[in-house]
C-alpha cells in the first residue's frame, strides 16, 4: 500500500475550470487549517486550509492567475491569486519575509495525503468541527 503522507513529487493540480494548472516541484513545509471567519468567507466552508509551500518550488504550467491584494488587520500585505475565469483561489503570498506563499490545497489534483497538522483560530471554530479537531 503506497504511502499516502509521503507523495511523490511533482504532484499537479489546478483551478476548478481547469484554465490554471500548476505543478508542486518539492515537499511542503506543512499544511493548516485556520477556523477565523476570514477564511471561511475566502472558502466559502467551515473553514480554509493553507499549505506552505517555497515561491519556486510551486510553477504554473497553464493559464495566468489574477490577482487581489488585501492589507490584513496585522498590516500584513498579501496577494491573493485567483483564476480569473472561475475565481478558485489558488495561492496566497506575503511581501513580508521574502514574499511566503500559501498554497489552498483543496485544488491539488490528489488531495488524499493533505492532512492539517496544525488548527488556528480554534475558538472561531464552528460547533460541529469542533469535535473534528485533533493536533498531531
Ligand atoms: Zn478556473
Ligand atoms: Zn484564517
Amino acid at each position: 500500500m503506497p504511502d499516502q503522507t509521503a507523495p511523490t513529487f511533482p504532484q499537479s493540480g489546478g483551478c476548478q475550470c481547469g484554465a490554471i494548472r500548476y505543478e508542486l516541484r518539492e515537499a511542503p513545509f506543512g499544511v493548516w487549517a485556520c477556523h477565523c471567519n476570514l477564511c471561511r468567507k475566502q472558502s466559502g466552508s467551515a473553514f480554509g486550509l493553507s499549505m506552505g509551500v517555497g515561491l519556486d518550488t510551486l510553477v504554473f504550467t497553464q493559464g495566468e492567475p489574477a490577482t487581489w491584494t488585501r492589507t490584513a488587520e496585522s498590516g500584513h500585505v498579501l496577494d491573493c491569486l485567483f483564476c480569473p475565469d472561475c475565481g478558485s483561489r489558488l495561492i496566497h503570498r506575503r511581501h513580508e519575509h521574502g514574499g511566503r506563499q500559501t498554497l489552498k490545497p483543496g485544488t491539488l489534483d490528489d488531495t488524499s495525503w493533505v492532512v492539517p497538522g496544525r488548527h488556528i483560530f480554534t475558538e472561531f471554530a464552528l460547533d460541529w468541527v469542533k469535535p473534528l479537531i485533533h493536533e498531531e
